[in-house]
């Protein structure tokens, strides 16, 4: 018989969580709008919104708190963070910013030079498109179709479909393209990973038509975890190497550090070598998130940081983690529940058009189901579907998403594979049930961002 690997820590410190009664439940989401953003944590048990900022630091983390040097220019702690950074992805350059959308709005208006400039990724985070459009550009989305097919397995979900890129450069000038921006793992998609050779392909367009290209790298360990485990050439290679070579392929860097790098807040800007880039970063990084040398954060966070970002490397760490997300997927596939496969770095994603084909998309299947499952077992998950669309700024009408989609988002090193057990049975039992869900209809619905704050009611 194999032994099997269990979680590569042991618990020292507990945060106690307590399921609150069924009817309990249904009173909080009921005062919450049917929208679980509105719930209270404390009435949550097991909280699967997001894996951003969510993780569980580590014993040497917490002690590097401590450490921290609250200089406000030229922190010890900096010069830490920057030597691990830049050991890490090989770069000269390294700033530090409060989280990612902190790096993105320095780095995006100093990359975007014209009004109308396109940004060409994979796949734009919606903070990222955001920080895209404030700047004065476009973001456009070249990813390859496979990403769409949900049941159809692919090891490289997040691929760039290369031939659409480069068509795309011809077809409005190099010169109206501000830069590319590969995003590892790609987020919006499920978490898919991008492949090397697939990074590589993107690199020598970029340098065929002498355009930039950078990484959202928010997820960049968990992309080199795939690598190794899929890649040809790669399996004995180190994540560190596997890494830097990803790195190596970009001129830059934004990373939201709430992800791989294993803190509750922080974010980097990496630069390669390009010396006026970092020079115009730098001066715009003052005003926005501060001095060069803190960005926003505290001596102690960035001491925090310099430690997340190489426990994130570590290879059982890894395994643990993206064997816990598949494990989740592994037990609602097995059930028949309709998931994004395979499961990808640090979500499943349930396709809910597939269970409840009855709820129209403007009626919100996915919000239905999420709700449900809070009712079931406790545990939040996120809508990403027709809800969080919105609607046309022209017509008014609510946009369709091509998929509707519950999130269930595992944070990083915080629950066991006994709370996936509870996860899995609550969301059975929903996926069982779920011919008798009914829709949603606006009770207050905001203008923009209308998925953090709307009430709805469920349609008699
Ligand atoms: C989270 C995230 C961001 C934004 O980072 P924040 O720290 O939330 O500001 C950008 N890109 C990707 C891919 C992300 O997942």
């Amino acid at each position: 018989m194999e032994i099997r690997k269990a979680e590569p820590f042991k618990i020292k410190m507990v945060e106690p969580i307590r399921l609150i009664p069924r009817e309990e439940r249904e009173k909080r989401l009921k005062e919450a709008g049917y929208n679980p953003f509105a719930l209270r944590a404390e009435d949550v048990y097991i909280d699967l919104l997001t894996d951003s900022g969510t993780g569980a630091m580590s014993d040497r983390q917490w002690a590097a708190l401590m450490m921290g040097d609250e200089a406000y220019a030229g922190s010890r702690s900096f010069y830490r963070l920057e030597a691990v950074a830049k050991d890490i992805t090989g770069y000269k350059y390294i700033i530090p910013s409060h989280q990612g959308r902190g790096a993105e709005q320095v780095v995006f208006p100093n990359v975007i030079k014209n009004k109308g400039d396109y940004v060409l990724s994979n796949m734009h985070f919606d903070t990222t498109k955001a920080h895209v459009e404030l700047a004065g550009g476009r973001a456009i989305n070249l990813i390859h179709e496979k990403a769409f097919d949900t049941e159809k397995y692919d090891d490289f979900k997040g691929d760039f479909d290369l031939d659409k890129l480069e068509q795309f450069i011809k077809d409005n000038g190099a010169e109206k393209i501000a830069c590319i921006v590969i995003t590892v793992t790609c987020n919006s998609a499920g978490g898919q990973p991008v492949s090397m050779k697939n990074i590589r392909g993107v690199k020598e367009i970029a340098d065929k038509y002498g355009l930039k290209v950078f990484l959202d790298a928010a997820r960049y360990a968990e992309n080199a975890y795939f690598i190794k485990m899929r890649e040809e050439g790669y399996k004995d290679k180190s994540i560190k190497e596997i890494a830097r070579e990803m790195f190596s392929y970009a001129d830059g860097f934004m990373m939201s550090a709430k992800k791989d790098g294993l803190v509750n807040m922080g974010g980097l800007i990496g630069i390669k070598d390009d010396e006026e880039l970092y020079t115009a970063c730098r001066s715009t990084i003052v005003p926005m998130e501060g001095f060069p040398t803190y960005g926003g954060l505290s001596g102690r966070d960035m001491e925090a940081l310099a430690v997340g970002l190489e426990e994130a490397l570590e290879l059982d760490y890894l395994e643990y983690r993206i064997e816990q997300v598949k494990y989740l997927g592994d037990r609602l596939r097995e059930a028949g529940v309709p998931i994004q496969y395979p499961t990808g770095g640090h979500a499943v994603f349930v396709d809910c058009k597939k269970i409840c084909p009855h709820i129209p998309y403007y009626q919100f299947p996915a919000q239905a189901v999420c709700n449900a499952v809070y009712i079931e077992g406790g545990v939040r998950p996120v809508e990403i579907g027709s809800f969080l669309l919105g609607r046309d700024p022209d017509t008014g009408e609510n946009l369709e998403s091509p998929l509707e989609l519950m999130r269930l988002t595992i944070p990083r090193r915080v629950y066991t594979n006994r709370h996936m057990d509870v996860v899995a049975d609550a969301v059975i039992e929903v996926f069982k049930n779920a011919d008798k869900l009914v829709g949603l209809e606006f009770e207050y619905e905001p203008k923009v961002l209308r998925h953090f704050t709307a009430r709805l009611r469920p349609i008699k």
